[in-house]
């Protein structure tokens, strides 16, 4: 059985096509600048054929999904003779709002209810739609599922997801803490679990999805009891443009600073324009950003005949602090921690990273092996706890293409 797994954003679309009888990939690719030119990258794996990676005109998603059904078909890229071999579609669904507290089978209830919530996702949920719609076109009566980020989070309680602003926002509108990356933050606490010895009761974790987007989770007995994104992907930690969590005094002010600029430009500097990139004036990328605080990336040590940009090191400073501040009031509300994980691209990818939130929470008996850590890329799961470290110190790649592909599998059979 091969299942086909969309992640469509509102100029792009990502996918593999996965066999499920050995969770090989079959091939994959990105949809760029849907909607404005168009171009497409796709990488048969399983058979060597050639990398189509050239500029294709894409006028919308639909266009899109067919050129990828084009590609995974054909002669000189294909890696399936013919559409009867994509027996289900898995869709990634960024807000399922208060009513998906788990991935479901696409109907015209689950899209009414996508939409409906789409005005908490208003960049994403479209978008979601628009390739499950696409998908439904070309492919009548393949199965499909959707998957959403949030669903993981739905365990967190109310005194948790509930903001300290007027009650009826929430009675009313269902304003509250979503959550993001669940998906991912499943998947990795999943392996952390097994990897103890496989009690989820009683165990204490704290997931650290660490990318471009950011987030952690906070999960006792494998159920999500807090995480730091909120009713959008915008609170919580620093991200590579995101402010994270902020005084929300702050909109005001910045308005009034860019000459009275309206909520929408306002928002747009928050998300767009702040975290690593605000601070550091520099560049979203931790890699640059780290190299150009002076720091090797393959090592995370200071490279001692470089020169030091001081805001490159303050927007990383800022970060480690902050992810260590989220990590310390977690193992308050959990009432300790049994492993912390390190998740997506820096934190898999990045031993300055690593090494700058662990070594905020040494004083709490909280460490890791140096040594271990100097590494990035690895794609595997590796155990950097120190010794007599009170709680394990774990990277896991995270997959969540895998996770909506099994999901998606499990719900069609
Ligand atoms: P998203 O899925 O949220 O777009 P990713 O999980 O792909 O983000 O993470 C992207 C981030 O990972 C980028 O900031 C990138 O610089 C960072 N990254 C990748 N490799 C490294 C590395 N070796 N050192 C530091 N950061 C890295």
């Amino acid at each position: 059985m091969n299942v086909l797994v969309i992640n469509a954003g509102s100029s792009s679309l990502k996918y593999q096509l996965f066999n499920m009888e050995t969770e090989a990939i079959l091939a994959k690719g990105m949809c760029d600048r849907i909607g404005i030119d168009g171009h497409l990258k796709h990488k048969p794996e399983s058979n060597g054929k050639p990398v189509f990676n050239e500029s294709i005109p894409l006028p919308s998603h639909a266009e899109a999904i067919t050129v990828v059904i084009e590609k995974l078909t054909s002669k000189d890229y294909g890696v399936i003779s013919d559409l009867s071999e994509i027996n289900a579609v898995g869709h990634r669904v960024v807000n399922g709002g208060r009513k998906f507290s788990e991935s479901v089978l696409v109907n015209q209830d689950v899209v009414d209810a996508i939409e409906a919530c789409a005005r908490l996702a208003p960049l994403h949920n479209p978008a979601n739609l628009m390739g499950i719609n696409a998908c439904q076109k070309l492919m009548p009566g393949v199965p499909q599922v959707a998957v959403f980020d949030t669903a993981f989070h739905h365990t967190i309680p109310d005194f948790a997801y509930v903001y300290p602003i007027p009650y009826k926002y929430f009675k009313e509108h269902d304003i509250r803490r979503y959550g993001f990356h669940g998906t991912s933050h499943r998947y990795v606490s999943a392996q952390a679990i097994d990897y103890m010895g496989g009690k989820v009761e009683g165990s204490k974790i704290i997931s650290c999805h660490l990318g471009n987007g950011a987030s952690l989770a906070a999960i006792k007995d494998g159920k999500s009891l807090d995480t730091t994104m909120g009713v959008t992907p915008l609170e919580g930690v620093p991200m590579g443009t995101r402010s994270g969590s902020i005084d929300p005094a702050l909109v005001d002010i910045i308005s009034s600073l860019e000459g009275n600029i309206d909520l929408k430009e306002t928002m747009d500097i928050l998300n767009k324009k702040s975290g690593v990139l605000g601070v550091s004036c520099f560049s979203s990328d931790f890699r640059d950003v780290e190299t150009a605080a002076g720091y090797d990336i393959e090592t995370g040590h200071k490279m001692e005949d470089k020169p030091v940009n001081e805001l490159c090191k303050l927007a990383l400073d800022i970060f480690c602090y902050q992810v260590a501040k989220f990590i310390g009031s977690y193992i308050v509300t959990m009432g300790g921690v049994d492993a912390i994980i390190f998740t997506a691209g820096v934190g898999e990818n990045s031993p300055y990273a690593r090494f700058g939130i662990i070594e905020r929470l040494n004083g709490i008996g909280i460490s890791m092996e140096e040594p271990k850590n100097r590494f990035r890329g690895l794609g595997k799961f590796v155990d950097i706890t120190g010794k007599d470290s009170m709680a394990k110190v774990l990277v896991i790649p995270t997959d969540e293409e895998l996770v909506i592909a099994r999901d998606t599998l499990k719900i069609v059979k």
